[in-house]
């Protein structure tokens, strides 16, 4: 089976450079989806409390054969829950639905700049849980560069990752370069934009050129550049084709021609002006 790269957190965590990302899919379809995912061979997954389907997560790794040290699991702490004893709270939820006393990474998903209480107090919490082992890593997602010099400056533990949009339209260079001076490692969310990307001709031609598909192309230009992702797929084909990522590589002409496909286009929210609080 192929290997996945791994990559070590800055607080010696190790993550594989692949996983399998389950926003948007059903809370019923996800148990199924996540042990396609696990037959295929990924080893991590990425969820969230907002997704609603942490449960299929963990019903998954119940009901396969893998131990849970063999699956790295990330979540994400809901919007509503940025207060302290709030995310304390949500923080025991995440691992009650997933049934497991333990989790590899937990993140605060949004920033919420415009709301009162802030990310530096929710923040605390999650040192907490941190300090008393029950999330062997903590780290933060759809932080801009200001989020994370005020969280850095006023809190005591270094994010581990930011978990940001990421792809050919919207590359990231100047975040992703502040993260990379920080020891923080960047995870690529949306990497293929959600499909959006994959009929552009510079990407097409890549892939006709070496035959490979336009998401390979994609996924593993992230790949090179050192980025986590983790690609959504409920369709088992491109659960497999999103995997085999290992066996080719880009040149730099055709890294570079990707790259500069950057044109600044976001295909979800800006974290400067997302405030949303689920109901
Ligand atoms: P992706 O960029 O992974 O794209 C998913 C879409 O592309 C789906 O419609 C899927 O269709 C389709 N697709 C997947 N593989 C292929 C392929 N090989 N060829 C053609 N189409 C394909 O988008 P996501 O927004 O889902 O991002 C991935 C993960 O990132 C999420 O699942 C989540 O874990 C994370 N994320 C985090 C966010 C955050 O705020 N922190 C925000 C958004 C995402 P189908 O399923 O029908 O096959």
């Amino acid at each position: 089976m192929t290997s996945v790269p791994t990559i070590s957190l800055n607080n010696g965590t190790s993550i594989p450079q692949l996983g399998y990302g389950v926003f948007q899919i059903k809370p019923d379809e996800t148990k199924d989806a996540t042990l396609s995912a696990f037959e295929v061979g990924y080893r991590h997954i990425d969820t969230a409390q907002m997704y609603q389907n942490e449960a299929g997560v963990g019903e998954a790794l119940a009901a396969s054969d893998l131990a849970r040290d063999d699956v790295f699991i990330t979540s994400k702490l809901n919007n509503g829950f940025h207060a302290h004893d709030d995310a304390l709270a949500a923080f025991d939820l995440t691992l009650s639905t997933l049934g497991v006393d333990q989790i590899d990474l937990f993140l605060i998903h949004w920033p919420m700049p415009g709301i009162d209480i802030d990310f530096v107090e929710t923040w605390k919490a999650l040192e907490e849980v941190y300090r008393d082992g029950r999330a062997k890593a903590i780290g933060v997602s759809n932080f801009q560069a200001n989020h994370l010099h005020r969280l850095i400056e006023e809190t005591d533990v270094v994010p581990a990752v930011n978990q940001i949009e990421v792809h050919p339209y919207l590359v990231q260079d100047e975040l992703r370069e502040v993260c990379r001076e920080l020891g923080i490692a960047v995870e690529a969310w949306s990497p293929i934009a959600q499909g959006q990307v994959l009929d552009n001709p510079a990407i097409t031609g890549i892939a006709a050129e070496i035959g490979r598909t336009a998401a390979q192309v994609v996924l593993r230009w992230h790949i090179q550049r050192g980025d986590i992702v983790f690609p959504k797929s409920v369709t088992r084909s491109r659960v497999e084709e999103n995997f085999a990522l290992f066996d080719f590589e880009l040149d730099n002409a055709q890294m570079g021609m990707i790259t500069a496909l950057d044109q600044g286009h976001r295909t979800g929210p800006n974290p400067d002006e997302f405030n949303y609080i689920p109901s």
